[in-house]
């Protein structure tokens, strides 16, 4: 630390992007910076986002969290992938599966070699090319064995979790707290801005208590304070590609064992999520209101329930879009006070992790420089529009017409990056990928193929095989994945045996 380092931190904010943003830091930073996290109890946590995507598990290894602790502490499960159902078409069913696909030869794609399959009549469904699509398919988990077989799927598991947001937010609070974090209760009404550098320099609270900092992350959610009501960052609007704009919420009972995957089922003017946790079951109806009304779509997820419901619904208007400047002057927006994208394929949480990471790389003096300013947000935009560009092959590559939503996705004008990446890979079955991106070749190949684009070639390299070499290859993958995945007990029996929660209180 030296004169112009940035002594106080000041998190406003106490849902899981203000608390993740203070335990991370607290281990990624200096000693002698002192993190405060101000949070209102009576403002309260939006309280959903509560499935992963493996990425998250680095969260708790850097903070050294032991998982069966991190599991029995937010009622946690399993998660090996996504179930998408009657997405490309009414009746469809894949998963986005966690990790690999098959195995990549001669430095060419698992998905080309089974793309020539395919179109020779020898090819199985790609999800049995999948370790993970197979475990979730026969309700099956457990992480990496420490005796995994050499060269098997087995030695490098792939998954997430599914938790409850309340909790997780509850023991991350403990964690921080007992890492020197300070807590401050209180509801930010006002700043006191320099004149000059327009920096904010103290924070005031309701009951006049003022909050001095060097450096102010806005975690405060949707409403954005720090970034949007006082520095006026601005919004980018995506909605005419992502075209839901509320979400009703709602828990229910558990009524059958825990599957290790979350489901997104499409519905006529949007889609439902479903996450199994220990104690409960997390369901929400993401729909645009353009095409349904609020009521109908409460009726409809609660007709669509497992179990009874858990209370009332909630619901959640959005707008799917990211602030034009995710850092302004010495204020940095994290969580969904920076932009939300919806939870079709479980990113809020990792946006918010890649933010944090991000921040630590580029961690200013207090004059928070240009340089690093225009870094970070160029680095934001890219890995929003990455994202984004991934929810929006979910709606558009599908041939659904049956309702008036589903026919404009079909038929809406796409961004360019997308429209290029299709027509590759219609094209010759080529991924083509921005470096660093979140979603991998095997997610992008995962979805497509799932949604019926069907590339109309693949490279010439993949003749390398004769066609028996190339059957012997697709049929010796499949059938080690099934044997290694039958060897997995049933999720819930591996639960059960390592990692059961106590009931909540
Ligand atoms: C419908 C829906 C479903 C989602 N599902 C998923 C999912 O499955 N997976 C996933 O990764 N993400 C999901 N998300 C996103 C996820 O919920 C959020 O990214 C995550 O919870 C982070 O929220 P947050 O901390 O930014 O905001 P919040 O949880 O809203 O926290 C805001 C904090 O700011 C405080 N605050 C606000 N104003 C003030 C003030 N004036 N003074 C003091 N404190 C203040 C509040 O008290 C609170 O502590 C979902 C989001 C929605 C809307």
């Amino acid at each position: 630390m030296n004169e112009r380092s940035v002594r106080r931190l000041v998190i406003v904010g106490g849902g899981t992007a203000g608390w993740m943003a203070a335990t991370a830091l607290r281990r990624l930073l200096y000693p002698g910076l002192s993190i405060e996290v101000v949070e209102s109890e009576d403002i309260g946590i939006i309280g959903v986002g509560e499935a992963t995507i493996p990425p998250f598990r680095m969260h708790n290894a850097l903070l050294g969290i032991n998982e069966r602790d991190f599991v029995c502490a937010t009622q946690a499960t399993f998660k090996l992938g996504i179930e998408f159902r009657d997405w490309g078409r009414l009746g469809d069913s894949y998963i986005h599966g966690f990790g690999k696909l098959g195995v990549d030869l001669d430095g060419q794609p698992f998905h080309q070699y089974w793309t020539r399959g395919a179109a020779a009549g020898f090819a199985a469904d790609i999800g049995d090319y999948s370790f993970n699509v197979v475990a979730a398919r026969q309700g099956r988990f457990m992480p990496t064995p420490s005796d995994a077989p050499k060269d098997t799927p087995l030695q490098d598991i792939s998954y997430a979790y599914h938790f409850d947001a309340a909790l997780y937010a509850r023991f991350l609070r403990q964690f921080a707290e007992s890492e020197g974090v300070r807590r401050l209760e209180g509801k930010v009404v006002d700043v006191r801005m320099n004149p000059e550098s327009g920096f904010i320099e103290e924070l005031i609270l309701a009951d006049g208590r003022v909050v001095a900092g060097d450096l102010f992350l806005d975690c405060t959610g949707f409403s954005g304070l720090l970034i949007e009501k006082h520095l006026h960052a601005g919004y980018e609007d995506w909605s005419d590609w992502l075209p839901c704009d509320r979400a009703w919420a709602v828990p229910c009972e558990n009524v059958v064992p825990p599957t290790p995957y979350t489901r997104a089922t499409a519905r006529p003017a949007g889609w439902q999520w479903r996450i199994p946790l220990q104690h409960r079951v997390g369901n929400g109806h993401v729909f645009s209101s353009r095409d349904m009304s609020e009521d109908e779509a409460a009726a409809m997820l609660l007709a669509n329930l497992e179990g009874a419901p858990l209370g009332e619904p909630k619901l959640i208007p959005f707008r799917g879009g990211k602030r034009r400047l995710s850092w302004v002057r010495n204020v940095v927006a994290i969580g969904l006070s920076g932009g939300f994208l919806e939870p079709l394929e479980s990113t809020a949480i990792h946006l918010v992790q890649t933010s944090i990471a991000k921040l630590a790389l580029l961690f200013p003096e207090r004059d928070c420089s240009e340089a690093l300013r225009n870094r970070y947000n160029a680095q934001m935009d890219e890995e929003f529009e990455c994202v984004r560009d991934f929810l929006i092959l979910h709606y558009c590559a599908t041939e659904r017409a049956d309702t008036p939503f589903w026919n404009r996705c079909r038929t809406m004008e796409i961004p360019p990056s997308l429209k290029e990446r299709l027509a590759l890979f219609r094209d010759s079955a080529r991924i083509l990928l921005r470096s660093d991106e979140l979603f991998t070749t095997v997610s992008w190949a995962q979805v497509m193929l799932g949604q019926h684009i069907e590339p109309r070639r693949y490279p010439p390299v993949i003749d390398r095989l004769s066609d028996a070499e190339l059957k012997k290859f697709l049929d010796h993958v499949k059938s080690v994945i099934s044997s290694c995945a039958a060897v997995l007990p049933p999720h819930e029996a591996f639960i059960a045996r390592h990692c059961r929660a106590s009931p909540l209180k």
